[in-house]
C-alpha cells in the first residue's frame, strides 16, 4: 500500500483539512482508516450530532463515545440503578455472572450501577436501541452477552 500524505483521505483520496481517524480496518491490518468526513459519514462511522467519529468497539461494532455518554447521564440516576440491577443475577444461568459483572464494575473503577448502566447504554448505542429495549431483549433470551464488555 502506498504512502498516503497526511490531509489525504485514504478513501476518496481528495485533499481535505479535516482528517479523521476512522475505524476501518486496512489492507495493510491496520485498525485506522485516515478519512474525510464526507466519507466518513457515507461510510457509517460519523456521529453527525457531535461532529466527531465513532470509536471502534472491536467485533462489536462503531459508535460514537459521546452520545454513550449522553445516554449515561440521561440513566445514571438511582432509581433507574434500583429498577435494573435486580435482574442482572437472572440474565444468565448460574451465579458466577454477578460476580462477574461485580468483578468487571470494580476494575473498571466504579459502582456495579454505574458500569452496569454504561454497559447497557454502550450496547444500545452499538446496536441503535434504547437502553430499554436492550435490557427487555436480555431478558427475554436470558442472554447479557450484548450487555458484558
Ligand atoms: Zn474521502
Ligand atoms: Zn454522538
Amino acid at each position: 500500500m502506498k504512502n498516503v500524505p497526511f490531509g489525504t483521505c485514504e478513501i476518496c483520496g481528495e485533499k481535505t483539512d479535516t482528517i479523521a481517524m476512522l475505524p476501518i480496518p486496512r489492507e495493510d491490518g491496520s485498525l485506522i482508516t485516515m478519512g474525510c468526513v464526507p466519507c466518513a459519514i457515507e461510510k457509517g462511522c460519523w456521529c453527525e450530532t457531535h461532529d466527531c467519529p465513532y470509536q471502534s468497539f472491536g467485533p462489536r461494532g462503531v459508535t460514537c463515545l459521546a452520545c454513550i455518554e449522553l445516554l449515561v447521564w440521561e440513566h445514571a440516576d438511582r432509581d433507574y440503578l434500583n429498577q435494573v440491577l435486580p435482574i442482572v443475577p437472572t440474565l444468565r444461568e448460574g451465579n458466577e455472572d454477578r460476580e462477574d459483572l461485580s468483578m468487571a464494575a470494580r476494575a473498571m473503577g466504579c459502582s456495579d450501577g454505574l458500569a452496569f448502566v454504561r454497559w447497557v447504554c454502550t450496547a444500545a448505542c452499538l446496536a441503535g436501541k434504547s437502553p430499554d429495549e436492550i435490557i427487555r431483549q436480555a431478558l427475554e433470551t436470558k442472554d447479557a452477552s450484548a450487555i458484558l464488555p
